[in-house]
Order: structure tokens, then sequence, then C-alpha cells
């Protein structure tokens, strides 16, 4: 049984609630979990609230601040493989994707405990003697932190790391779906020596947890991954109190690809942008822009390729692809075919649940590649969020950059090309908050992430990603003030 965390202790759920997470390989039950009740919900914001208010947090030294985050870094190195097993169990991705995932976990600590301390404000010339003037950084107050299921740990993690180099404090919900990174990391935090208050943890669904967390008064931040819904939902929630909201929604990423660029190089960057943790990852370049004269043969290939991936177990080591997250979102990623067919797409790979017996029980669905596709269709504007990739044509530059930012998102997005002058170009011409050129996935804990358009509002990782956590307060100090006489009387 696994408890909430707040001021510093675990403790079961107010009203006894409990909920069961499963495995999504089998739907076997992986662990019963704590489900908080609304008290539970005024508890953990009230601990935080104490703690900014009244605890060391935000009074904290950089150098204590610094060797907190380090030493949380330290500890996920310490229990990495524990770790990925865990997040592979409950996510369904590969032991290697969940090992990748807690390195570049460290990795965002490492970034935060480095730039804290340089971070801190500036002294700007005010124009004048005998004043002196600065912009002093602080924290916001009390952070609500909600996080998906795709990136459970890492994407938490994007977000606390931020917090509490800044001197916040925090409650933290991840998906009822996969808690158990999120609640190893808390219990991490807790033997690094967090102080009681500064982070709390709340477990239970998005719809009352959730929702009864963003709408708390006692919350003066929210930073929320997930969904466009659900994160229309949240700034309309943050709207009452005016408080501080930082959104990373959905993508529907272009991946463009020009006839000159290293065939196998790009049809194999290609499978790993759409089929990553099963195009469950909301940079999947799951929108395919081919250049007319490679089209055919490009399409045969990826599907040939798509047809041989292997599914199964995430911790089998022979596994490329596990399953889908849960049935619901098998059915939807189902529906998203269905439609994609009514509308004139041609399947080319997938397009079906796998049909080896031993995979009968998980959420498995095979990778589906939709050639024949125009922009007008419902399954090349939509979100998928699953092992679908779709396949346009272009014949010119311009096609290919008014196809690319044919979306109403822009998270993400990339270029294949060895022409280096047409690939700053099309990069500079996409509306996308990433963009690669020849490359597809990566992304460093110094640069920063998030949306154009509806993916979203903020940035996290990189300096910007600290700004989110922080306050600015001009602090303007005349060192001789003298009667300054605008008035006779
Ligand atoms: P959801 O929006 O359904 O949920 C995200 C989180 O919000 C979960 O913790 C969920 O809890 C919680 N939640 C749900 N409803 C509410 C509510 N009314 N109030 C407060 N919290 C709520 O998204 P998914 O979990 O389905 O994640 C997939 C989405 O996340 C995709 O659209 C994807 O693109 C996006 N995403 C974006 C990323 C980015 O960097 N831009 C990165 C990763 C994912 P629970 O699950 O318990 O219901």
């Amino acid at each position: 049984m696994k408890n909430l965390y707040i001021a510093g202790k675990w403790t079961p759920a107010s009203d006894e609630g409990t909920a069961q997470t499963i495995n999504p390989f089998d739907a076997t039950p992986l662990e019963t979990v704590a489900e908080a009740s609304a008290s539970d919900v005024d508890t953990a914001v009230a601990a935080a609230r104490d703690a900014f208010d009244r605890g060391p947090w935000r009074h904290s030294t950089m150098a204590e601040r610094t060797a907190l985050l380090a030493k949380i870094a330290e500890l996920l190195q310490r229990d990495k493989e524990q770790l990925a097993h865990t997040e592979s169990l409950d996510t369904g991705k590969t032991l290697n994707e969940a090992r990748a995932d807690v390195d570049d976990t460290t990795a965002v600590f490492r970034y935060y405990a480095g730039i804290a301390g340089s971070h801190a404000g500036r002294v700007v010339d005010p124009g004048r003697t005998g004043v002196v003037s600065r912009i002093t950084h602080e924290p916001v107050g009390v952070c609500a932190l909600i996080a998906p299921w795709n990136y459970p740990l890492l994407q938490i993690s994007w977000k606390l790391a931020p917090a509490l180099a800044a001197g916040n404090t925090a409650v933290l919900k991840p998906s009822e779906l996969t808690p158990l990174s999120t609640i190893a990391l808390v219990a991490l935090a807790e033997e690094a020596g967090v102080p009681p208050g500064a982070v709390n943890l709340l477990l239970g669904q998005g719809g009352t947890v959730g929702q009864a967390l963003v709408a708390h008064p006692g919350i003066d931040l929210i930073s929320f991954t997930g969904g466009l819904v659900t994160g229309e939902r949240i700034m309309a929630a943050a709207a009452r109190g005016v408080r501080r909201v930082a959104l990373e929604l959905g993508g529907k990423n272009p991946n463009i690809v020009f006839a000159d660029t290293d065939f196998d190089t790009v049809v194999d960057n290609a499978l790993t942008a759409a089929f990553l943790h099963s195009g469950q990852v909301c940079s999947a370049g799951a929108r395919l822009i081919v250049e007319d004269s490679l089209h055919d043969s490009f399409v045969a290939e990826l599907a040939a390729r798509a047809d041989r991936i292997r599914l199964g177990s995430g911790l089998d080591s022979d596994t490329e692809c596990g399953p889908l997250i849960s049935a619901a979102h098998r059915a939807k990623v189902e529906r998203y075919i269905a439609l994609g067919l009514s509308e004139g797409a041609e399947l080319r790979a997938g397009g079906s649940r796998p049909a080896e017996p031993a995979l009968a029980d998980g959420f498995f669905l095979r990778p589906t590649v939709f050639a024949g596709c125009r922009r007008d269709m419902a399954v090349v504007q939509d979100e998928v969020f699953g092992p679908l990739v779709t396949v346009e044509r272009f014949r010119t530059e311009e096609e290919a950059i008014l196809l690319g930012n044919d979306t109403a998102y822009g998270l993400a997005g990339a270029v294949w090309t060895t022409d280096s002058g047409r690939a700053e170009r099309v990069a500079g011409a996409l509306r996308h908050g990433t963009v690669w050129i020849n490359d597809y996935h990566p992304y460093l804990p110094q640069a920063e992430w998030g949306g154009f358009g509806k993916s979203g509002i903020g940035r996290e990782l990189g300096p910007s990603g600290l700004d989110e956590y922080q306050e600015k307060k001009h602090v303007y100090h005349n060192t001789s003030p003298a009667p300054a006489r605008w008035f006779s009387g």
C-alpha cells in the first residue's frame, strides 16, 4: 500500500480511500495506492502554505537548495535500476527507455542545482547617483504540479526541480494511472532532507483530486502537463484569483523529409520519431511530410520496418514497443484508425491488435502507417497519441513549410535535408517550440521546451523553466533621500 505524503508524513487517505494501479502489459494489479479525499487536498495545500509562509525552505540559502537538488540527483542514480523497473512496469515502456528517463531526470536536477545560484537577480543602472536599483527573484509560493502518465518521473521533475530551486513549496499530483515513480521520487526528496511541508504528494483521479487542487485558493501557481481539454479547464480555474499558470499541452508534430537526405538514416529515425513509447509522446513525429520523388520508396520501407517492430513486455530485452497505457486509451487510438480509413487513408502497416496470444491481455496495438493522407483529415490534424503515423506528400519547399505549420498545435517538428541553407530556412519558418534538423527527439535540460499555439503557455527547462517559478521584484533604494518639492503647499 502506497500512501500520500503530507507535511513530512506518509499517511493514508483521511476517508481510507484506495485505488489499484495495473500493469498495462497484462492488466494484472500492480499496487494499491491511497486515493486522496477533498479534505486531504485541503490538508496538503495547508501544509505547503504553512511551509512557505513560516517554514525554512523559502528562506533557505542558494547553497542549501543546490545541495538538496544535487543530493536528489545522486539518489536517483543510486536507485536507477529500481526506478527504471518501476517506471517500466507502470507505463509499459521498455527498460532502456525508463533508464534513459532516470538519467534525464537526474540531469534536470543537476542542471537546476547548477544555475539556481546564478539566477538570483541583477543590478540595474538607475540613471542617477545616490540610488541602488536591483531586481530580486523570489519564489511564487505554493505550486500545484500536475503531470501525465507517459513520462511520469521526468515530467514531474521538470517542474519540481526548478520549483524547489526557486524556493517554492509544492503539492504534486501524478496521473492516477502511473503514480509509482513519483511516490519513489518524493521518498528520495525526503531522504535528501527536504523540510516537512515543502513537498507534498496527493494521489487520485484528475477529475476529482486534480480539480480540487487547481481550484484551491491556497495555490499560487499551477504547472500542468497534459491534454488540451484539461489544460483549457485548468487555465479557466487559474483565472479565478489570478493565479500563475504554465501549460505544456499536446502536439501534432511535422517530420519533414526532403529527397536529398540519406534514405536509411531518415527511415530509421522516422520510426523512432513515430513509435517510441508506442507513440505516446507529446513530441512524437506522428505527421510525416515527404517529398514527392522519395515518397513511394520511403513509405514502402517505413511500413516494412514498422511491421517488424517487436511488441512485448517492457521488461523483456527483446521488446521494442510496449503496450498502450490503458484499454480506454487503446480504444481511442482504434477509433482514430477507423476514422482515418473512413477519410480515405491507405493502411500500409498495422491497424490492428497483435495476433500473439501472449499479448492478448495487454493494451497492445500494432504500429500503424497511413499513406495517402491529406491535410484536411482529422487523423492528420488531431493528436492521436498512439502508434499511428500519417504520411503526406509535398513538391516544393514552400508547400513543406505550409503543411508543417498547418496545425493548431506548435510543440515540435523536424526537417531532414543535406542542403544546410534549406534546413535553416525551413527551421526558421516552422512555428514550433522545438525544431530538430537531421535528428528527432533529443532535448536538453538547458534548452527551453514548450509550445507555440495550442501546445501551451510558458516554457519548461532552461533558464525560462526557472523563471516560471520566480516573482521578479524591483528594489529601488535612494541612499540620500531629500524633499522632492513637487508641491508648494
Ligand atoms: P490529461 O490531461 O488527461 O491528464 C494530465 C494530468 O492531469 C493527469 O495527472 C490527470 O490525472 C490530471 N487531470 C485530469 N483532469 C484534471 C482536472 N480536471 N484538473 C486537474 N488535473 C486533471 O492528459 P493525459 O494524462 O491523457 O496525457 C496525455 C496528454 O499530455 C497528451 O495530450 C500529451 O500531448 C500531453 N503531454 C504534453 C507534454 C509536453 O511536454 N507538452 C509531455 C507529455 C504529455 P489523471 O490521469 O489521474 O486523470
